[in-house]
């Protein structure tokens, strides 16, 4: 009988910190430090942070990365910095939620992070439609960074660096006609943007009085549940097959709504168990080779789906509880579920 793996994985996580790239990443070197959160929050997730962290985390020295000159952020490597001076240089904005989400899972007080720099360079970057652009030379926008920007406002509990009713107001123009949310206005319906525009819309909600309208909820959630395909996996557009990492991208946006339990989470469960691999970690599809974006979101669905000994999770944060605790969710977040609150079981 297959069953969750957890030893497995923590070799799988543990040994990525403890190794560094393989081969296999040298062309995501540029994103180093999503790779690492990868790990290390999957790590937390597992219970098993402490086991690893003297031995294997010095190496990524990630204090160096905090560099207070740098007016945009975190960068995704060192490969990425040219210099100082250059104005090619600056952060990025999904690697400033890494960066952060990683200070916060090991319990640091964000004290040597340059705050104002990172709030004010995050304003920039915010487009006259509310979306994010990740750098400041200009690149792709679309509702991933904003919800990087709503992460970063929540790590750092500073809103000034967002105009929230722009941003709110972009959010909802992304809902396609079928309830899911495009990464833009008009673009198909996406699992992945979907998360991120109902995670933002989150937490936005946390430090705002309101913001959420225009939005059709009982829609979305029918859409979301309709993902799950008849293997028991969820896939992230219609058409498509089951991949591992919507069992987060989908599940989390179920549990935002109070939906989660109307998914059928035993065939849900027994999908992500056909992904995971005997030397750890999980594929994308049963029989590929793993990856630490799938491997860790394969964790994150196993999280959702209470498997023992696991910490659960901020869904919101893309964290877990424990690491997120002192956020205080949901205490103050606009409720926009219109079924029942979810109960654990
Ligand atoms: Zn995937």
């Amino acid at each position: 009988m297959v069953f969750f793996d957890r030893d497995a994985h923590v070799q799988f996580f543990a040994g990525f910190l403890v190794r560094g790239l393989s081969a296999d990443y040298l062309g995501q070197e540029c994103n180093t430090l999503s790779l690492a959160y990868f790990a290390i929050s999957a790590l937390d997730i597992l219970n098993a942070l402490n086991q690893v962290w003297n031995s294997s985390c010095e190496r990524w020295n990630f204090d160096r990365r905090v560099d207070p000159d740098l007016r945009f952020g975190f960068l995704g490597s060192r490969s990425t910095y040219v210099s100082r001076d250059s104005s090619y240089d600056g952060g990025h904005l999904a690697m400033t939620y890494s960066a952060l989400a990683i200070l916060k899972i090991l319990g640091d007080d964000y004290s040597r992070v340059s705050r104002n720099a990172i709030v004010r360079s995050m304003q920039s970057l915010q487009q006259p439609d509310g979306c994010f652009t990740p750098v400041h030379l200009g690149a792709e926008r679309d509702s991933r960074f904003l919800f990087c920007a709503a992460a970063i406002c929540t790590f750092l509990q500073d809103w000034s660096g967002m105009d929230v009713p722009l941003a709110c107001d972009y959010i909802a123009k992304c809902q396609s006609y079928d309830g899911g949310f495009g990464l833009c206005p008009g673009l198909e319906a996406h699992g992945g943007a979907t998360y991120c525009a109902v995670a933002a819309l989150k937490l936005i909600g946390q430090s705002a009085e309101k913001g959420i309208t225009g939005i059709d909820f009982p829609l979305l959630t029918s859409w979301l549940l309709q993902r799950q395909a008849v293997t028991g996996g969820f896939q992230g557009r219609i058409n498509k097959a089951p991949d591992t990492c919507y069992a987060f991208w989908v599940g989390a946006s179920l549990v935002f709504l109070g939906a989660y339990k109307l998914c059928d989470r035993e065939a849900l469960r027994l999908s992500l168990l056909s992904c995971q691999n005997k030397k750890g970690g999980f594929s994308k599809y049963p029989d590929d080779d793993v990856d630490m974006l799938h491997s860790y979101y394969g964790v994150c669905g196993f999280s959702l789906l209470n498997e023992p000994g696991l910490e659960s999770l901020c869904c919101e944060l893309g964290i877990s509880a424990r690491a997120a605790g002192d956020f205080d969710m949901g205490s103050d977040t606009v409720k926009f579920s219109y079924l029942e609150e979810e109960t654990p079981d």
